[in-house]
């Protein structure tokens, strides 16, 4: 079992999860620990999801992995995440785009409270309390776009806020199991690339949501 932020990563290098320096680089610089409750923290660097508040988790390092990897991020993207939970998984994708913006978007409140505090240090990290099925519209467009709860399909409205040749992560299907997938903006139109690994993640609230 890792006892610390290095093994985990090594472990995720091992496995494959993690693959390019980028990511890499972010997991080393990002302590999982800051994000998992107090009470909690001695499971930090195991491979798991853990329970944060309201029955929502902070999502297992190889899932964050994985998203992050198939965002295909550059330096200056400009990323809507829906689902901020503990703020684990902005500061990975914040460290990466260290020109770019995060905007990130959570219903429930005391978890806006607690990630709004802990992400307070990035400067180039936004954190909003809102139903994040319908976007951001007021920071749109944006180039890439991961969603870390499980929806039943993409909502018109992350269509409609995605540039051209923008990149969506999201698990989608049902309430508690889902499909982790990706899509493409080409042409105009979304489309699905790819990608599918069964995943389960806490459904989507909200106007598209469960
Ligand atoms: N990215 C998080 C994982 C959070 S779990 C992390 O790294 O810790 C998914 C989160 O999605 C939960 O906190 C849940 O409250 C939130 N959520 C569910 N429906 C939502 C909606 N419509 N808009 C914004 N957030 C939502």
């Amino acid at each position: 079992m890792p006892q610390t932020n290095e093994k985990l990563v090594e472990k995720l290098l091992e496995e494959g999860r993690i693959k390019t320096e980028e990511v890499k680089n972010s997991f080393l610089r990002t302590d999982r620990s800051k994000f998992v409750p107090e009470d909690k923290q001695k499971y930090s660097y195991i491979d798991r999801p853990i329970p944060i508040a309201e029955g929502q988790t902070i999502s297992a390092p190889h899932m964050v992995a994985m998203m992050t990897e198939e965002l295909d991020l550059e330096k200056d993207s400009k990323i809507m995440e829906i689902g901020t939970g503990s703020g684990y998984q902005a500061a990975i994708l914040a460290e990466i785009a260290t020109k770019g913006e995060i905007h990130t978007i959570e219903t429930v409140e005391t978890l806006y409270t607690q990630s709004k505090e802990k992400l307070k240090d990035y400067n180039n990290v936004e954190v909003y309390k809102g139903d994040g099925s319908r976007g951001i519209p007021e920071a749109a467009p944006f180039n890439r776009i991961i969603s870390t709860c499980g929806s039943p399909g993409i909502p018109e409205p992350w269509k409609e806020q995605l540039e051209e040749k923008g990149i969506i992560v999201a698990p989608v299907g049902g309430q508690r199991h889902q499909t982790l997938k990706k899509y493409k903006k080409i042409n105009g139109e979304v489309k699905e690339q790819k990608v599918s690994i069964p995943c389960a993640f806490v459904p989507m609230k909200g106007e598209h949501g469960f």
